[in-house]
């Protein structure tokens, strides 16, 4: 896509009087501010109705300005040097030194970071004198944006400034990993697990249900369309949408198919849009074929099982 300056410069001057904007990244959509400035901060929960106690993703140019605010790791030198910038969240500690806002963190001492890959807010993050806060651009527990069309769609005029980026290539949220310890997957993304476990030479466990949850009705809803979703469904019910992971002959206007062959990348690339679509189309719930449960598909499969609960 062409770059447009001037657009990424209104971002800039908006971002430097504290205010929030929507950035593109790789991943998807999100709600950018200082994350040094507690204003900033405060805007992006109240804009997202987020609660205070999920801390903010803080987005970084390079390894040079994260130094100023969070330490290093052995483990994290070599996930950054092998992926990055790219669909990866590290958390880390935090210095003592460090400038990041306590609105964004919840007052924690760890630090969640990422390096985006998208080239319009790495001109933009390499322009700003500060880290950008910037969770996803939806309403809290709502579907991700994925187009700046998508970010309309959920905040409006509330919005002060849209910056364009064109469709996220990955369409889904980053892979998160504790590094402080031994290192922990806390959710599933963009990035698959197998490749970072390559990278570490090491099986990395996962915990992404946290607070110990006993009952699958205790999981967090998140990633909601707004209408039921049942999964794993062979059979569908009169009146409900029905999608599937790959396209069959079967040419019915409530089937919704993720892939034309079956390619797991482009199936949560489109993943997001298409609940969206269903939901726009009308339908009340929506039913889901069984889904490939490797590489990303376990990240399809966590998103539309957490979708589930609503
Ligand atoms: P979002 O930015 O909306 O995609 O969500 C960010 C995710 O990062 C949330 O699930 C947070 O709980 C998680 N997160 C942010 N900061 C931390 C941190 N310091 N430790 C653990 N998880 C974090
Ligand atoms: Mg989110």
């Amino acid at each position: 896509m062409k770059i447009n300056l001037a657009n990424i410069k209104k971002a800039k001057n908006l971002l430097n009087k504290r205010e929030c904007v929507a950035i593109p990244t790789e991943t998807v959509y999100g709600i950018a501010g200082n994350a040094y400035s507690d204003t900033a901060c405060k805007k992006i929960f109240r804009l997202k109705n987020r609660p205070a106690k999920n801390p903010l993703i803080v987005h970084y140019y390079d390894l040079k300005k994260l130094r100023d605010d969070c330490e290093l790791n052995d483990n994290f030198l070599k996930l950054y040097k092998k992926f990055c910038p790219g669909p990866i969240t590290f958390v880390l500690n935090q210095k003592k030194t460090s400038k990041i806002s306590k609105i964004a963190t919840n007052k924690k001492k760890t630090l969640a970071v990422r390096f985006p890959k998208h080239p319009v807010t790495r001109i933009l993050l390499k322009y700003l004198k500060f880290p950008i806060a910037a969770p996803s651009a939806n309403i809290s527990t709502k579907i991700s944006a994925v187009t700046s069309s998508e970010v309309k769609e959920d905040f409006g005029k509330k919005i002060k400034y849209i910056l364009e980026g064109g469709r996220s290539s990955d369409g889904i949220e980053s892979t998160i990993i504790d590094l402080r310890k031994k290192p922990k997957i806390l959710r599933l993304g963009a990035l698959e697990i197998e490749i970072i476990q390559k990278i570490l030479k090491k099986k990395i466990s996962i915990n992404i249900n946290p607070s110990k949850i006993s009952a699958p009705g205790q999981l967090r809803i998140h990633y909601s369309p707004g209408i039921p979703i049942r999964l794993n469904v062979k059979k569908i019910k009169k009146e409900e949408a029905f999608l599937l992971f790959k396209k069959n002959k079967i040419n019915k206007t409530n089937y919704y198919f993720l892939t034309k062959k079956g390619n797991l990348k482009e199936a949560a690339k489109n993943l997001y849009t298409i609940l969206r679509k269903i939901k726009k189309d009308n339908y009340k719930s929506i039913a889901v074929g069984k889904i490939p449960n490797k590489g990303i598909g376990k990240t399809i499969n966590d998103r539309l099982l957490r979708a589930s609960k609503f």
